[in-house]
C-alpha cells in the first residue's frame, strides 16, 4: 500500500477507534480502495446516537417500529453514492432507506438494523432550499431535489413567471417530499386532468443501488425513470425531479356539494372528469364520504364546515337515513382577468349536476390557502394532540364497474357501524392519464376510469387501532371475496406473494429492474418486498 494511502487509512481506522459499534463493524480498509478519504467523509455523516436513531425509527403510521443502526446527514448526491458503495463493499450489506419525512403509514422508510438517510440534510440550511429549487429560463420546468417539501416547491415557484409558476398536479397535503411521492405516484383532485405527480416528470436524478448516479428520463436510461417512479424507493434514490410547469391561478373557489345517494354523487363525478379538455369545469374533482353515524353520534368538527352547516348536514343524514352522506369537493381556478366570470362558470356546472338542493357548500381562498388546506388542520390536530396517534391507512384504487359494489360492501356493510376519526376520500381518476411504465399497480384495464378511497382514519382512543385494523382487514377480505380488483395505493404487504399479486403482471418487470439497479436488495427494506441482502452469487 503506498504511504498516502496507507496514512488516509490509519486516520480511518483510529477514526473508527472512536465511533460507535456500527461503524467500527464496517470493513473500511477495502470500502472505496481508491478513495478513503471519501470513506472517512462518508463516516463522519453517520450518527450513531440515541436521539438520531429513535427519530429515525417509527413513522406517521405509529403502528410499526424498527431502530437503525446509524443516520446519515448527506450533504450532496455523492454522499448518498459514497454510502452505497460502503454498504456494498461490506460482506453483508447493510440496507440504506431514504426518509422524506416520514410521512409513511407502515414502516416503509425504516431500515432496521440499517442505515436511514435523513433525506433533509441534502436541502442544507436558509431559505433559499440550498439552491435546489431552480425554474428554468423558459418556464416550462422545476428542478427540485427529491429531500424538497412540495410547500417548498410551491413557494419558490410562485416568486417566477410574473403571476407566479406552479406544478399541475398537488397532493392533498403539502409537507411530504418530491421523491417520497414520486416514489409511490402523488394523487390530488387535479390528477383527472394531467394525471398523477408521475405522469408529470420530464427528467430524474438518482443514484441506483449500484452507487451509480444516473440522470434518466423517457429517452435516456429509460427503464430506470419509469422504474423509479412509484418504484417505493426499490432501485435508487431520486435526488432530483424535473416537474412541468403551468401558470398558477390567483384564487380558487372550492366547492362541497352533498349527495345522499352514491349513484347520483359517482355518476355526477365521472361527468366532472369526463370534461376534463373542456373549459368551464373545475380544475380539482375530489370526494368525500360522511359516513352518517360520524354527523349524528360522532365528532362534528371540520375545518370546511361552519356549525349551523353542520347541523344541516346532520338533519340531511336523519332525514335521508342513508348510511352516508356523500360530497363532491370542486376547486375552480381563477385570476384578476376571468375573477368576474367565475360564479357564472360555477352556475353552469351546477345546472347539469344533481346534488342535493341548497347543499352547495361555496368558499373563496387563495390558492396557497387552498392548496395548503392540510397543512392548517395539521396545526389543529398537533394542538388537539390527535397529530401524533397511529394512522392505520388503507389506500384502494376501485375499478369503477365495481365502485357500487364497494360502497355497499364496505360503507354500508363493513363499516356500516363506525364513527371514523379522519375523513374517507373516494374520487375517480382516467386510467389513460397513467403511464403503464411507470411502477406504480393499478387496477386491471378493463376500466377506464377508477376510483381512488382513501380511509384515512386515526387511533385516538384505546383499543382503536385494533379495531380499525381489522376493520381494515375485513375490507380487503370482502374485495377479495366479491372479486373487486382493487390495488392498494401507498401499499402494504405481508409476503412477496402478496406483492407478487399486488404487481400483477408488472412483478416480472419489478424484478429484473430489482437485479439490475439494487442487486444486493439494500434499499428502502421497510417496503418489505425483496428479502435484504441477496448474495452476491445471486445478482445478475
Ligand atoms: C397527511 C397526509 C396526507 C397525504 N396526502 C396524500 C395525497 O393526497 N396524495 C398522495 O399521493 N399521497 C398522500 N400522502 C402520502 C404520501 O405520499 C406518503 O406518505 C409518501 O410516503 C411521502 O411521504 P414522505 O415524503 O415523508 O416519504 P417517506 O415516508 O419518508 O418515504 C416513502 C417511501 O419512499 C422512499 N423514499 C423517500 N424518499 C425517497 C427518494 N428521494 N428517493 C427514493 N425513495 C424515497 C422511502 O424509503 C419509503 O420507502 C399523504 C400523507 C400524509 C401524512
Amino acid at each position: 500500500m503506498p504511504q498516502a494511502r496507507f496514512a488516509t487509512f490509519l486516520a480511518v481506522t483510529s477514526f473508527l477507534c472512536t465511533v460507535t459499534h456500527f461503524q467500527h463493524m464496517l470493513v473500511i480498509g477495502n470500502a472505496l480502495p481508491n478513495d478513503d478519504l471519501f470513506a472517512l467523509d462518508v463516516l463522519s455523516k453517520l450518527h450513531t446516537d440515541h436521539v438520531s436513531t429513535a427519530e429515525a425509527s417509527s413513522d406517521f403510521g405509529h403502528i410499526v417500529e424498527a431502530i437503525p443502526n446509524a443516520v446519515f446527514h448527506p450533504t450532496s448526491p455523492a454522499d448518498i453514492a459514497g454510502l452505497i458503495k460502503l454498504s456494498l463493499s461490506q460482506p453483508r450489506p447493510f440496507t440504506v432507506a431514504p426518509r422524506g419525512r416520514g410521512h409513511s403509514a407502515r414502516g416503509q422508510a425504516l431500515a432496521p438494523g440499517g442505515v436511514v438517510v435523513d433525506m433533509r440534510s441534502l436541502a442544507g440550511r436558509g431559505s433559499d432550499h440550498g439552491h435546489r429549487v431552480n425554474v428554468s429560463s423558459d418556464e416550462a420546468w422545476v428542478d427540485a431535489g427529491g429531500e424538497q417539501l412540495w410547500i417548498d416547491v410551491l413557494c419558490a415557484t410562485l416568486e417566477r413567471g410574473g403571476g407566479g409558476l406552479a406544478p399541475r398536479v398537488w397532493t392533498d397535503y403539502l409537507r411530504i417530499t418530491v421523491g417520497g411521492t414520486l416514489s409511490n405516484g402523488g394523487i390530488g383532485g387535479q390528477a383527472f386532468r394531467h394525471g398523477p405527480q408521475i405522469s408529470n416528470v420530464l427528467e430524474l436524478d438518482v443514484v441506483a443501488g449500484t452507487g451509480e448516479m444516473i440522470t434518466c428520463s423517457p429517452d435516456k436510461n429509460a427503464d430506470l425513470f419509469f422504474a423509479a417512479l412509484g418504484g417505493l424507493g426499490q432501485f435508487g434514490v431520486i435526488t432530483r425531479a424535473r416537474i412541468a410547469l403551468e401558470r398558477a391561478p390567483k384564487r380558487v373557489r372550492w366547492v362541497r356539494l352533498a349527495y345522499s345517494d352514491v349513484r347520483s354523487f359517482t355518476r355526477d363525478q365521472e361527468l366532472l372528469i369526463s370534461r376534463r379538455d373542456s373549459e368551464p369545469d373545475f380544475d380539482y374533482i375530489e370526494g368525500q364520504v360522511q359516513l352518517n353515524r360520524t354527523l349524528t353520534e360522532g365528532r362534528r368538527s371540520s375545518s370546511f364546515f361552519s356549525a349551523s352547516e353542520l347541523d344541516r348536514l346532520t338533519n340531511l343524514a336523519v332525514e335521508t337515513r342513508s348510511s352516508a352522506i356523500y360530497f363532491i369537493e370542486g376547486a375552480m381556478y381563477y385570476t384578476d382577468d376571468t375573477a368576474a366570470f367565475v360564479d357564472e362558470r360555477l352556475a353552469m356546472i351546477s345546472e347539469d349536476l344533481s346534488f342535493v338542493p341548497g347543499h352547495a357548500f361555496v368558499r373563496d381562498v387563495s390558492y396557497v390557502e387552498f392548496l395548503d388546506r392540510v397543512g392548517r388542520d395539521e396545526q389543529k390536530l398537533r394542538s388537539a394532540g390527535v397529530w401524533d396517534v397511529p394512522h392505520p391507512w388503507l389506500n384502494l384504487f376501485v375499478p369503477r364497474s365495481r365502485v357500487l359494489d364497494f360502497d355497499a360492501g364496505v360503507f354500508k356493510g363493513v363499516l356500516k357501524d363506525a364513527r371514523p376519526v379522519g375523513p374517507i376520500l373516494m374520487y375517480p381518476m382516467h386510467r389513460d392519464a397513467w403511464d403503464d411504465r411507470t411502477t406504480t399497480a393499478t387496477p386491471p384495464d378493463d376500466d377506464d376510469v377508477f376510483y381512488a378511497v382513501g380511509l384515512l382514519r386515526s387511533a385516538v382512543a384505546a383499543g382503536d387501532l385494533e379495531r380499525l385494523e381489522r376493520e381494515n382487514a375485513a375490507v380487503l377480505e370482502f374485495c377479495d371475496r366479491a372479486g373487486i380488483a382493487c390495488k392498494q395505493y401507498l401499499p402494504h404487504h405481508d409476503s412477496q406473494d402478496g406483492w407478487k399479486r399486488h404487481f400483477g403482471e408488472k412483478w416480472g418487470r419489478v424484478e429484473a429492474m430489482k437485479r439490475k439497479y439494487d442487486p444486493r436488495a439494500i434499499l428502502s427494506p421497510g417496503q418489505g418486498i425483496f428479502p435484504a441482502a441477496v448474495a452476491p452469487d445471486d445478482s445478475v
